[in-house]
């Protein structure tokens, strides 16, 4: 989608230090980590939000993050994955995308 930063990188527009790619998501760290591994998974096909997010979509992104932690060493160990939505969710990008942020031992309280 035009003017889409999630869409620019992923068509390779916008540099990102890519974690997994697979023909569906493509993943990358966030700029702004918030743990020692902190990881978008984002699928390439647009979707606003995860309210929009379809059903083949939802189990690539399933597939990814499973894929991501073993790839990040945080399978066993655990980790947490968050999807923003909307303003009180607090989403800056509206591309839907999970975090998955591990690493540490994280807050128990998310809010
Ligand atoms: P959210 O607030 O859930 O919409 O998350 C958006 C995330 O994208 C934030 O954690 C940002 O740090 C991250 N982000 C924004 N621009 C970039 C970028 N160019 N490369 C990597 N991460 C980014």
């Amino acid at each position: 989608m035009d003017n889409c930063i999630f869409c620019k990188i992923i068509a390779g527009e916008i540099p990102s230090n890519k974690v997994y790619e697979d023909d569906n998501v493509y993943a990358f760290r966030d700029i702004n980590p918030q743990a020692p591994v902190h990881v978008l998974i984002v699928p390439k096909k647009h979707f606003a939000n995860i309210l929009e997010c379809d059903a083949e979509t939802a189990a690539a992104l399933t597939d990814a993050i499973r894929a991501v932690a073993k790839q990040e060493g945080v399978d066993e160990s655990g980790f947490r994955v968050i999807s923003n939505c909307g303003p009180d969710g607090a989403q800056s990008v509206n591309h839907l995308h999970v975090h998955l942020l591990g690493g540490v031992k994280l807050a128990e309280r998310m809010a």
